[in-house]
């Protein structure tokens, strides 16, 4: 069996980044492609970044049990696949989730031997101005993300790591440790 990482993170804190750089060390590491109803961002590609699927299309995958956990976030949907976790860590592949701090607490309860990490950014304030550098959203969408991240941070208590996002190679460098040095 292959091992479970879930990695959260506030919007705009980079998580990607550096799970992208993580993962362009250690190709053999798979990451997990969710499904949302959020419309794809400019670059944003079906089946790479996201399945983008319609409400109604998401609703029925969720009558179907086809979740593994799902959660209603900035006015979408967003869930993981179930199929495809058990799959991939059955042929023995380590598996990282991308998700949010609840989805990654349900997770947890689900199968408590996965690793929950938490990429913090170096301060609030740096967060907002990269969340604005952004320029894809809405202020409005903007300020229900930095609200959201109050709660992230509360949920990350619960988290087994975490790293800080200041310096990519330090932050990629020391999730490196975290996931090599699970066995
Ligand atoms: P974004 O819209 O910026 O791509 O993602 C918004 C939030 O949704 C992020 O915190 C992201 O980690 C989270 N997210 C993405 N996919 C999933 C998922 O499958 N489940 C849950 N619970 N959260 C997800």
């Amino acid at each position: 069996m292959g091992n479970l990482f879930v990695i959260s993170g506030s919007s705009g804190v980079g998580k990607g980044t550096v799970i992208k750089e993580f993962l362009n060390r250690h190709p053999e590491f798979k990451l997990s492609v969710s499904c949302t109803t959020r419309a794809p961002r400019e670059g944003e590609v079906d089946g790479v970044n996201y399945f983008f699927l319609t409400k109604d299309e998401f609703k029925q995958r969720i009558e179907n049990g086809d979740f593994l956990e799902w959660a209603e976030f900035s006015g979408n949907m967003y869930g993981t696949g179930k199929n495809y976790v058990q799959k991939t860590l059955n042929y023995g592949h380590n598996l990282i989730l991308e998700i949010d701090t609840k989805g990654a607490l349900n997770v947890k309860s689900i199968m408590p031997e996965s690793k929950l990490i938490f990429i913090l950014p170096p301060s609030m304030e740096e967060l907002e101005s990269r969340l604005r550098g952004r320029k894809t959203e809405s202020e409005e969408a903007i300020q229900k993300r930095l609200e959201s991240t109050k709660l992230e941070i509360e949920n990350s208590k619960k988290f087994d790591y975490k790293v800080i996002n200041d310096n990519l190679e330090q932050a990629v460098n020391d999730l490196e440790k975290i996931l090599l040095g699970v066995h």
